[in-house]
């Protein structure tokens, strides 16, 4: 199935046959938490075409665990917008896909239902938050998947698995039915094969949706290539690239790509912006104070499995004690932390000044670039248990941060091997301009990427 676009797919069932592959083969990667199939209109140019969905995402008929004890049993009252779009062109669902508990980490090993097995080295991991997402894809369960990206949850995982991962402009796709963590960096992103489906999908879930005040209209249709081509493109590669002690494998293989991206014209200069040294300190000061706030409502009376104590404070603790896993805790006591009023100057509101400052910052050399280029990651994937500190995964996403902070479309995609390994490059693009970007991409994809596969 692996390989053949969506278009391609179009008039042959291959529902079964993905749900039997699941069978089949995911005892051993763990990427499907569940095989539960919910069927698309069967009128829809899409019908017979199946697709996974990352397990924070509701849609009606399904459990929506977050990889979490605390949700184990959670039904979901009603469908994501951007899932009921696809539906309704009908594009089925055949399951939930595993990831870090609430979408926080970047390896999978948080999830509460137990690891995923990266399918391209199975001592390895996929990556996360989405890296059921990603190597259900890398594993040929299905043409894509959904995944969510709050600081490089789709993009870090598809680097690590070698399929492509989007994240759109924010305000792209509606955040209605995507569980909260973040809600000024989440959107949902889509994990595929290729660009092209990348396109195909994320144009038919794009657009205003009453339900989500934060999302745009967008009326330029993604799937057609703009009058763009390479030799005309002026790429920004920022100079901490080069700080970053990358190692010499990742170096070599980078500098590949560039040297492809000259070689078909396009201009490249290194761009020293100070600024991006800071992303990773004010990610990790917003995102765990927002989703301190957005995780309140676990407290097992309105969601989550209660666990009886006598006296409600003693159930909430217990509750929360009991239901959360340990990257879970440390976030949301990072948060509230951030957030008490003794520091909340010291550090929340000072992290969305740095906020402020870096967008200024990339929006200018946005007016002056089409594209900003880095690896995907800093690193290829750890094997599965390796013993890092907490701040060594966090300096993972050093290059996908800054897209979801400033709001701009970003993307990985697959750019050869190391010692076997999957490797991705990044490229992020100007607000809502995401027909730019993915028509730059699947430009330099088509003619150069799908060659060293
Ligand atoms: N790895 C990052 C984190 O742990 C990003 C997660 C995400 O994008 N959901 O928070």
């Amino acid at each position: 199935m692996i390989y053949l676009t969506i278009d391609e797919l179009l008039d042959k069932n291959t529902i079964s046959q993905s749900i039997h592959m699941i069978e089949e083969r995911d005892k051993e990667i763990n990427s499907v938490l569940r095989i539960e199939k919910v069927e698309g209109n069967k009128k829809g140019k899409y019908y017979g075409i199946p697709f996974l969905v990352k397990d924070n995402i509701l849609i009606k008929g399904t459990k929506t665990t977050n990889g979490s004890k605390i949700l184990e049993n959670y039904e979901s009252p009603y469908t994501a917008t951007a899932v009921e779009k696809l539906l309704e062109l009908g594009f089925s669902v055949v399951g939930k896909t595993n990831m870090d508990e609430f979408a926080m980490g970047n390896t999978n090993e948080h999830s509460a239902f137990g690891p995923v097995k990266n399918p391209r080295d199975l001592s390895r991991v996929p990556g996360g938050s989405s890296g059921g997402s990603a190597a259900s894809v890398a594993a040929e369960y299905v043409p894509f998947a959904l995944g969510s990206d709050t600081g490089g949850s789709v993009r870090q995982p598809a680097s690590f698995c070698g399929v492509v991962g989007y994240k759109p402009s924010y305000g792209m796709i509606s955040r209605y039915g995507l569980t909260a963590f973040s809600s000024s960096l989440d959107q949902i992103g889509v994990l595929a094969n290729n660009v092209k489906d990348v396109r195909t999908v994320t144009q038919i879930m794009k657009g205003k949706d009453e339900k989500d005040p934060t999302t745009m209209d967008h009326k330029i249709d993604l799937t057609k290539d703009l009058d763009m081509d390479l030799n005309q493109v002026r790429i920004c590669i920022p100079k901490i690239v080069y700080n970053k002690n990358l190692n010499e494998e990742i170096k070599v293989q980078f500098e590949k790509a560039v040297s492809y991206l000259k070689q078909k014209g396009a201009k490249v200069d290194i761009v020293d912006i100070p600024e991006l040294e800071y992303s990773v300190a004010v990610y990790y000061i917003i995102a765990p104070s927002e989703a301190s706030s957005n995780l309140s409502r676990f407290d097992g009376v309105r969601y989550g499995t209660r666990k009886e104590s006598s006296g409600l404070n003693k159930m909430y603790r217990s509750t929360r004690e009991e239901g959360f896993g340990i990257e879970v805790k440390r976030r949301i006591m990072m948060g509230t932390f951030n957030l008490s009023s003794l520091y909340i100057d010291q550090y929340f509101s000072k992290a969305t000044k740095v906020r402020r400052i870096l967008k200024n910052k990339l929006s200018t050399i946005l007016n002056n670039y089409d594209l900003i280029l880095t690896p995907t990651s800093p690193v290829l994937p750890p094997k599965i248990g390796e013993k890092l500190t907490p701040l060594d995964y966090y300096l993972m996403d050093i290059f996908t941060i800054p897209a979801n902070l400033v709001g701009l479309p970003a993307i990985s995609i697959p750019f050869g091997n190391i010692n076997g390994l999957p490797f991705g490059i990044h490229f992020i693009g100007k607000y809502m301009k995401d027909e730019e970007l993915l028509t730059i991409v699947n430009r330099f994809y088509e003619q150069t990427v799908k060659g060293l596969k």
